[in-house]
């Protein structure tokens, strides 16, 4: 891999908030996945026959000339505790701009241990990195804003967990790392000073718009509110759970990131959870704008002090912000779910409607994403649970309403072509090319499923094996945060 143009930038923000650390030498790399396509959105040369430095870069062996590793600091919310963390698993190599200007970082996960590592061993498992891997480039198809995946490289070394698991590193790309989390961190061991030095970089970085700004920091803050209302709407949308949205896990350039036991719902259900951890639903799958919210509070508290030097004044114009949050939500809410049954605004019928659709989900089990093709399909693509009454009904008077509005069916059928995923990386599948993957090592599989989930909005004239529903649902599918 060549044409790295790095160009460094977090390294010149306050010292405290990073440490310089190497990836740790690894004893038989090999390159086992590699986005060809992202490389070329990145300007990267990729020689598939320059085997020794791909497997170098991809595997933390070799540093590419520029990069400057470091792992960031950051703190975080967990579960609603406040922990000091940083990246233990995880090291920036740097940052590198691409054809049309953009910065991005480029972060190798799974490369070793770190000063921010407490008592992990800094490596991952290649099923996790693999599962990383599919889910975050399914988002990008999707059309939501996430993190990208560069390549997958296995270490031939072990990684003990419950079960004895092959290493791997995978390369992630991101518009930056910068975490609710890091501004929780930099308020803590930050003078105000290099707070507010620290959120100038991060506004230079992602929010240029609001540079010289009176109210800079409060400007930020509404900036995050709004990328983040946006992301979850997404989320939504396509029935996405990110299952550990703590505050070092929120972006604040609003990009989805930190993959772990995240998964997409089949069967609707609000209180839907996968994490292994989560036993109480705190982050299930409807609870995730109230955590959005709680989240982006902590990020207003670590900005107090630029906010105003009255901290009671100060408080009240963070709450100003983040009061804003509800009604954007569900203005943006309704529009997408209304652009889910193909209507282009929302209005008190069609929020009727939509209530009494999603009722029905939830008593029948019914599947998420393929209840909106079937609507979609008026009836073409069709399975046993469509047939009930109820739901027929249901589907006539969305007809008589969209009529009502003046929309066509091909004016529907197109706008929800545009919001209905035909394809989500369900956990049946992830999981099937995850096994064929780590105990077979045949990924014939898993590019199968990449390629359709990398597509999603393909339009399909029957049901294929990778739009059914996990037989008798997802029982007690669990998924782990650390592997
Ligand atoms: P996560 O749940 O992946 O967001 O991770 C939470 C924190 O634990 C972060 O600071 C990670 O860097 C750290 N962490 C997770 N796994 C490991 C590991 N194997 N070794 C060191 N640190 C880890
Ligand atoms: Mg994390």
């Amino acid at each position: 891999m060549k044409g790295w143009k790095f160009n460094n930038s977090y390294i010149e923000v306050p010292k405290k908030m990073y440490a310089r650390v190497e990836p740790t030498k690894v004893v038989a790399p090999a390159v086992v996945l590699f986005n060809e396509q992202l490389a070329a959105e990145l300007g990267l040369v990729f020689e598939a026959t320059d085997t020794e430095c791909n497997e170098g870069v991809f595997s933390g062996n070799l540093i590419p000339e520029g990069a400057a590793p470091i792992a960031q600091a950051y703190a975080g919310h967990q579960f609603g505790h406040f922990n000091i963390l940083g990246d233990g698993r995880a090291i920036l190599l740097g940052e590198i701009l691409t054809p049309n200007g953009n910065r991005v970082d480029v972060q190798l996960k799974g490369s070793g241990p770190t000063p921010y590592s407490r008592r992990g061993d800094g490596r991952a498992t290649l099923r996790s990195m693999l599962r990383e891997y599919l889910i975050s480039e399914a988002m990008h198809g999707m059309g939501i804003a996430s993190s990208r995946s560069l390549a997958v490289a296995t270490t031939g070394e072990k990684v003990y967990r419950e079960d004895i698991h092959d290493g791997a590193v995978l390369t992630r790309i991101a518009s930056s790392h910068i975490r609710v989390g890091t501004f929780e961190y930099a308020r803590n061991f930050l003078s105000v000073e290099e707070l507010e030095s620290f959120t100038n970089y991060t506004i230079r970085r992602h929010y240029p718009q609001l540079e010289g700004s009176a109210d800079a920091a409060l400007e930020m803050l509404r900036a995050v509110v709004i990328k983040q209302v946006a992301l979850i709407v997404n989320w939504m949308r396509v029935g996405f759970i990110h299952g550990v949205m703590n505050t070092d896990n929120m972006s604040v350039a609003g990009e989805t990131f930190d993959y772990g036991p995240c998964a997409f719902m089949n069967s609707y259900d609000v209180k839907t959870v996968f994490s292994s951890i989560d036993t109480n639903g705190r982050y299930a799958y409807g609870n995730q704008p109230q955590v959005a919210l709680w989240n982006l509070s902590c990020l207003a508290s670590a900005l107090l002090p630029l906010i105003h030097l009255d901290e009671a004044i100060a408080i009240k114009k963070a709450e100003e912000v983040l009061n804003e949050f509800p009604a954007m939500y569900q203005q943006q809410y309704a529009t997408m779910m209304a652009n889910k049954i193909g209507f282009s605004v929302s209005n008190e019928e069609v929020v009727k409607l939509i209530k009494a659709l999603l009722e029905w989900m939830q008593e029948q089990k019914a599947d998420y994403t393929n209840t909106f093709l079937v609507i979609q399909w008026e009836g073409k693509l069709t399975q046993p649970i469509y047939a009930q009454e109820v739901f027929i009904d249901w589907l006539n008077k969305r007809k008589n309403l969209l009529a009502k509005n003046g929309i066509t069916a091909e004016a529907a059928t197109r706008m929800m072509q545009q919001q209905n995923p035909s394809y989500i990386p369900r956990n049946h599948l992830v999981e099937q090319a995850l096994d064929a993957a780590c105990f077979r090592n045949s990924y014939e599989y898993f590019n199968r499923l990449l390629k359709k989930i990398a597509q999603p909005y393909t339009v399909i004239n029957e049901w294929n094996e990778f739009q059914q529903p996990p037989e008798g649902g997802d029982g007690y599918y669990a998924t782990y945060c650390g592997t």
